[in-house]
């Protein structure tokens, strides 16, 4: 199975495809993970996308489309996978669409995963990373056992630059003026399917199970 997942960042699309992928064994590729790990070496290339990452806007298209059309028609991904934080505009819908019609392959559905911009903005100031494993918590509704610390590993947890509450507005415009015409694209295309992002993730992964298994 196919699927993207759209919704604003903080929405819980990570949080979900992880629950998805080890229930299902559908692979999660996050565009935003595979950019921050690139970010790892020293090169002009890092510093100059991690600088726009950091920043809140977005990367070229052309380079995330490169980087999915590299990923999806691996061998690990016939099993299914899950597209987490792409696309993210019209013009990468459509390229999108044109990659796997070109490999007679389609997507399944479209999760669109609702939040309201005030919780988008609580759910993000409070999200911290385990950064090697990509463990995430939450400060107020998923608090490690220990402050400040991994649960399994006790090491330090970070946050994102781009959570910074300063970067977390522009992220958001960018979501309402780029990224929410798609709701409509899908929508019109019969594939959309609403999960309320409402409880905690336990209760929104039966949500979507109960979708997927439909
Ligand atoms: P995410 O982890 O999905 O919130 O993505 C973090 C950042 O990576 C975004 O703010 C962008 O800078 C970049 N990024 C991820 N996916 C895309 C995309 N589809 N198009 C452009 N930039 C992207």
């Amino acid at each position: 199975m196919h699927i993207i997942l759209l919704g604003p960042p903080g929405s819980g699309k990570g949080t979900q495809a992880k629950k998805i992928s080890k229930e299902y064994g559908f692979i999660q590729l996050s565009t935003g993970d595979i950019l921050r790990a690139s970010f790892k070496s020293d090169s002009n290339f890092s510093k100059k996308h991690k600088s726009t990452v950091d920043g809140g806007s977005l990367v070229s298209d052309e380079l995330v489309i490169r980087i999915v059309e590299d990923r999806i028609f691996k061998e690990d991904c016939s099993a299914g996978y899950m597209l987490d934080g792409f696309p993210r505009n019209l013009l990468q819908a459509k390229k999108l669409d044109n990659m796997l019609l070109n490999r007679n392959q389609y997507i399944d559905m479209v999760l669109l995963f609702n939040v309201s911009d005030n919780n988008v903005v609580r759910r993000l100031a409070g999200r911290r990373f385990h950064e090697k494993s990509g463990r995430s918590y939450h400060l107020e509704f998923n608090p490690p056992k220990s402050e400040g610390r991994d649960d399994l590993t006790g090491e330090s947890l970070i946050q994102r630059a781009d959570d910074k509450e300063a970067v977390v507005q522009s992220r958001l415009k960018i979501y309402h003026d780029q990224t929410k015409p798609l709701i409509n694209y899908y929508a019109e295309k019969g594939m959309l399917q609403k999960i309320e992002c409402i409880g905690n993730p336990a209760q929104v992964f039966s949500e979507i199970k109960n979708i997927i298994d439909k």
